[in-house]
């Protein structure tokens, strides 16, 4: 692990993947425990919601969705799909874009560019 500033608290330590501390990491973990048990018992709630009830900030609660962690019912889910605007629980594309993104890909131009791009996009995630 390298040595950096953690991305919750700033204090210096060795950070892992996703840029926190082990105390700061440890802590979005339970976040998200409690994150999910709301949703569990309460699939409609809106982010706002959900803010207001966990006592976590929208922002963070926000970043579980688009890193897909986090579904919520596609009602209440303020995420777009990146590429046609459909509303989607989770993630940044709707699964009709997923297939479709995934087909040209296999597609017949493999060196196109935009597609590698969009590659590059779908493996980061
Ligand atoms: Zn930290
Ligand atoms: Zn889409």
């Amino acid at each position: 692990m390298p040595l950096g500033n953690c991305a919750a608290c700033g204090k210096v330590a060795f950070v892992g993947a996703r840029g926190l501390c082990p105390a700061c990491l440890k802590q979005e973990d339970e976040d998200f425990d409690r994150l999910r048990e709301f949703l569990a018992r309460e699939p409609q709630l809106t982010v706002e919601e959900l803010a207001e009830r966990s006592g976590l900030d929208e922002g963070r609660i926000l970043r579980f969705l688009r890193e897909g962690r986090l579904i919520m019912s596609q009602a209440s889910s303020p995420l777009r799909c990146q590429r046609c605007g459909e509303p989607i629980p989770g993630g940044r594309f709707c699964p009709r874009c997923l297939r479709e993104l995934e087909q040209s890909l296999r597609g017949p131009q493999p060196q196109d560019k935009s597609s590698l791009h969009i590659a590059d996009r779908i493996k980061r995630k």
